[in-house]
């Protein structure tokens, strides 16, 4: 009599049976803890096994059950030995070849023997053949014995076969299946109704184990009604749980400044430009909610170049003058330096306070910082996640600021606003980004910000001029460089790694510092990358700034932010592992001055047919939005967006860009549930969000 363990979705999965610790820690690191983890576990990917295809109806790449009589096995030698087994049905033949075999698998195939096996069909001398096909003997009592359903292939981990996931889900659906009640239906019937969407079971059930009868193609899509439901809901879960940050937020009181509002116009005039008509706009929206009683909650949204800096600075010396504290985050150390010294220039006649704060101060000094934001000094606190550190005590926190949003997760976001509240008051927020994302689909992932963009760049700038060339024209590029510094510019030279360490990547650029000193001795060359020390990178960047430095070497430490108006020459060393949103941000450290920029993308051929097209479009266009919707189009449904590229929440189901027809409708849902069915918001939100520090309590 086996032991009684209770049937509980909630439980861990070591209560399914054949689950010991070794697989529950595979099962782990799928992050995959209780049963109904497993049932939120989808397939990626289905094969028909229900039906047969006659051997002589194979296709050449398809994929296929077939069944048939072996005629001949053996083994053949040659450049590579292997083990080939002929077999045929009546309507053709086909030869399966094993590179790695034994010899009992020899002994299995002979001659007579009925098999059934499922691989991809691939043109062969005079027949089809299968390469390592799976395959199993047939019986003569299962010889009609097909599988009932398609076969699910789950995301799995090493160490955990496909069969043994399909064991375990079995069970998971079984203790639904039993125990309905224990995942209940949070969608209102309303809603279900609207969109013909089948109810949560019955879409667990579906994409689980499809019945034979499924259009396979929709559900390899990913769009069929089931994996739409259930994306329904999690893009629900995600938005809802934003909303309720903000109702939260907007409960507190703004910070209390010692006096109104006061006016930027000094400080504007002062600046070396004028602002566009666009960044005019977005202030008045920035300073309008300033001034109501609720914290703000705004995003700006502005192209790379479009001058997002200047706003910040404009609505930092508003809240100083005001009498509170201001906190300024940037995602990499140079980019906070880079902020503090372009600010504390532009406040240099104001007599207003700015620190850096960095990981890499040393403790005298953070100490002194740390003290003065902890005093009710007025000032301007600049710098990097370090920002979030427990020490750090800010006592009059008026906003913060986070640029380069899209470097952040919105939990990083929210504990840096912690630091502000009081028992009654909560900071104001101001966001910036570089992501163009449309409209609609910025409303539904930012739900808990206003939104405002700054749609047009400072005048006089001049489209970069985009080259793509393989690696061997490199001699040339590097004859280029010199005549573009004899005549006074700026060049950039970024060397790229992929997925490699810091130590890796700074070491590709230090080769690559070494080897353009000697081909070029007669410019002087400097070297930045992630390694190097605060004080050294500072030097290095502000003797770049001044125009000291001729070339720049560095790794992507500059992929973000980084100004330097006079340089106009970039130059991409394989440019073809980078993604466009990531080429774009390189690239827009150009033409960022009236002089025309150039960018030279270089690659390691052959190229393959998306990077091809990648390359393609970074040179055929600079508008962000534009380069944003193709980089949409060349995703392949299904494939995750990278939330380090994006700043938009990874989903374990929906998929922004392959659902982004129910984006709408989930905003039109979320009012409903907000309006009529309060009472189930927090279940959806904690059915799809627990296990996820982002979106914790506020
Ligand atoms: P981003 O939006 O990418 O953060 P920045 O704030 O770094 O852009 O601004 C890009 C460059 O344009 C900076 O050198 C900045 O000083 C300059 N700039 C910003 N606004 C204007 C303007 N209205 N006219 C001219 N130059 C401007
Ligand atoms: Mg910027």
């Amino acid at each position: 009599m086996g032991q009684f363990k209770p049937s509980q979705l909630s439980a861990s999965v070591t209560t399914l049976t054949g689950v010991g610790t070794g697989l529950e820690k595979r099962l782990n690191r799928l992050a995959i803890y209780t049963v109904q983890d497993l049932l939120f576990h989808l397939p990626y990917r289905y094969l028909d096994r229900t039906r047969l295809l006659p051997i002589g109806m194979l296709q050449h790449g398809k994929e296929a059950l077939i069944q048939g009589t072996v005629e001949l096995t053996q083994i053949k030698f040659g450049k590579r030995r292997s083990l080939l087994c002929r077999i045929s049905d009546g309507t053709g033949a086909v030869v399966l070849r094993f590179f790695y075999f034994n010899n009992s698998q020899q002994a299995n195939l002979a001659k007579g023997t009925t098999i059934r096996c499922w691989g991809q069909a691939r043109r062969g001398v005079n027949t089809f053949e299968m390469i390592h096909p799976e395959y199993q003997r047939i019986s003569e009592a299962q010889r009609d014995q097909l599988e009932q359903t398609l076969t699910p292939v789950y995301p799995a981990t090493e160490g955990l076969a496909q069969g043994r996931f399909r064991k375990l889900t079995d069970q998971a659906l079984r203790i639904l299946a039993e125990n309905p009640q224990q995942l209940v239906e949070l969608l209102p019937q309303k809603i279900l109704a609207e969109y013909a969407l089948p109810d949560l079971c019955q879409a667990l059930q579906a994409v689980h184990r499809p019945d034979a009868d499924t259009e396979i193609s929709l559900l390899q899509a990913g769009t069929h009604p089931a994996q739409r439901r259930l994306a329904f809901e999690e893009f629900l879960a995600h938005h809802l749980s934003l909303r309720t940050i903000r109702r939260k937020i907007q409960s507190f009181q703004a910070p209390r400044p010692d006096s109104a509002l006061p006016q930027a116009d000094d400080f504007i005039h002062r600046l070396p430009f004028q602002l566009t008509g666009a960044q005019q706009t977005v202030l008045h929206e920035i300073q309008a909610d300033l001034i109501k009683q609720q914290p703000m909650l705004r995003l700006i949204q502005g192209d790379v170049g479009s001058g997002k800096t200047v706003l910040a600075a404009i609505i930092a010396f508003q809240i100083i003058k005001s009498g509170l504290q201001v906190a300024l985050m940037a995602p990499t150390e140079l980019l906070a330096e880079q902020h503090f010294s372009t600010i504390t220039q532009w406040f240099s006649n104001f007599d207003i306070r700015v620190v850096l704060l960095t990981g890499r101060l040393n403790r005298a000094k953070r100490q002194t910082i740390v003290a003065d934001i902890a005093s009710s000094t007025p000032l301007m606190v600049v710098g990097t996640h370090a920002l979030f550190q427990e020490q750090v005590k800010f006592s009059r926190l008026g906003i913060v600021i986070i640029d380069e949003q899209h470097r952040f997760g919105v939990h990083q976001r929210l504990s840096l606003l912690e630091k502000g509240v009081t028992r009654t008051t909560y900071p104001h927020q101001l966001i910036m980004t570089a992501t163009p994302i449309p409209r609609t689909l910025a409303m539904t992932v930012f739900a808990d910000l206003d939104i405002s963009v700054i749609d047009e760049l400072p005048p006089g700038r001049q489209a970069v001029k985009t080259a793509v060339l393989a690696n061997d024209k490199r001699a040339e590029i590097i004859k280029k460089i010199t005549q573009e510094c004899r005549q006074g510019r700026q060049v950039y030279w970024v060397c790229t790694l992929i997925d490699e360490s810091d130590a890796i990547q700074s070491q590709a650029a230090t080769e690559t510092y070494e080897y353009l000193s000697e081909m070029l001795p007669d410019l002087v060359i400097g070297l930045v990358h992630g390694r190097m020390k605060s004080p050294e990178k500072e030097q290095v960047m502000s003797a770049y700034k001044s125009g000291a430095i001729h070339l720049l070497v560095a790794t992507t430490v500059i992929e973000v932010g980084v100004d330097v108006p006079a340089a106009s020459l970039m130059v991409i060393e394989n440019a073809e592992r980078l993604g466009l949103a990531q080429l774009h941000q390189l690239r827009g450290r150009v033409g960022r001055g009236s002089q025309q920029s150039n960018c030279v993308l270089m690659y390691q051929p052959p190229l393959n047919e998306l990077a091809r097209q990648r390359l393609q479009i970074i040179r055929s266009t600079t508008d962000g939005f534009e380069i944003a919707k193709k980089d949409m189009q060349l995703r392949g449904p299904g494939e995750i967006m990278g939330t380090r590229q994006t700043g938009l929440p990874q989903m374990r189901i929906a998929d922004l860009i392959r659902d982004a027809a129910l984006i709408p409708h989930v905003r039109k849902a979320a009012e409903l549930l907000l309006e009529d069915y309060s009472d189930r918001v927090a279940a959806i939100i904690k059915r799809w969000l627990t296990d996820r520090a982002d979106f914790g309590n506020v």
